[in-house]
């Protein structure tokens, strides 16, 4: 469902991305992990479109993401992201928030926008914090309102960069469940994570990124036998 090939994206005179290819099909889950400034984040936005890629080809399901004809509602609909910052509206309620982008870009009646945020909500265990103004939630609640203000839109494909960065254990521990659970309902899913133990655990594939290449790529596995000293040395020493 999704295809990077021979990716190159520099900011000014600084290279991100050299050469970055990678697939992803249909229902599997990639961990891309990597040190701080490897490009991880770069990647996954310029799946999304939020950076234009300099060459190389991304596609996305039946949307050419690197073609000037790219219609950018219809991948962003398709497309759900999610950041370590959840950017929740603060003067709307959990249910407002999540209703907001079907009611405005899908023009979906009030009623159906009502009952999937209900249904979203479910999902990530929040049903009772429909009426809830986000500061009155925890890091981690408000990190899975923004998650299904995503599923809200049904999207194709789930982007998470670094999504529990921000919160503490315990905290992290509700996002990765509700994250594990759309994994295993057939989510499509790209995330960025220094969560080790996590991708592992739901990965179907692990890429390692090193200098804004795929330095290395396979099954979990590879972290129990890295082929590079740089992925050895990335285990190793943590970040
Ligand atoms: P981290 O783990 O810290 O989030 P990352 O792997 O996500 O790191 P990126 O955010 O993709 O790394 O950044 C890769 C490199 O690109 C870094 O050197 C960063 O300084 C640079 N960079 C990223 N975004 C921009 C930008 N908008 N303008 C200029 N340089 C940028
Ligand atoms: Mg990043």
């Amino acid at each position: 469902i999704v295809e990077v090939e021979n990716v190159f994206k520099s900011f000014g005179s600084t290279r991100v991305l050299e050469d970055v290819s990678f697939s992803v099909s249909k229902g599997s889950v990639v961990a891309i992990i990597g040190r701080s400034g490897s490009g991880k984040s770069t990647a996954l936005r310029c799946i999304d479109r939020l950076e234009i890629v300099d060459s190389g080809r991304i596609r996305v399901a039946e949307h050419e993401v690197t073609s000037s004809g790219l219609d950018l509602h219809q991948l962003r609909r398709d497309v759900g992201i999610v950041f370590q910052s959840y950017n929740l509206f603060p003067h709307l309620t959990v249910e407002e928030n999540i209703m907001l982008a079907p009611r405005l870009v899908q023009k979906t009646r009030r009623s159906a926008a009502r009952e999937s945020a209900m249904q979203v909500l479910t999902q990530v265990g929040l049903a009772d914090k429909a009426t809830c103004y986000p500061s009155q939630l925890s890091g981690g609640q408000q990190q899975r309102v923004a998650i299904a203000r995503s599923l809200a839109m049904a999207p194709q494909l789930m982007l998470f960069d670094e999504v529990t960065s921000a919160l503490d254990p315990q905290l992290t521990g509700e996002v990765l469940r509700v994250m594990e659970g759309l994994a295993t309902d057939g989510m499509t899913m790209i995330l960025v994570t220094h969560e080790m133990a996590f991708a592992r655990k739901v990965a179907d594939e692990i890429i390692f990124m090193h200098q804004g290449r795929v330095w290395e790529r396979g099954p979990a596995e590879i972290l129990d036998a890295p082929a590079t000293a740089e992925l050895r040395d990335f285990i190793g020493n943590g970040l």
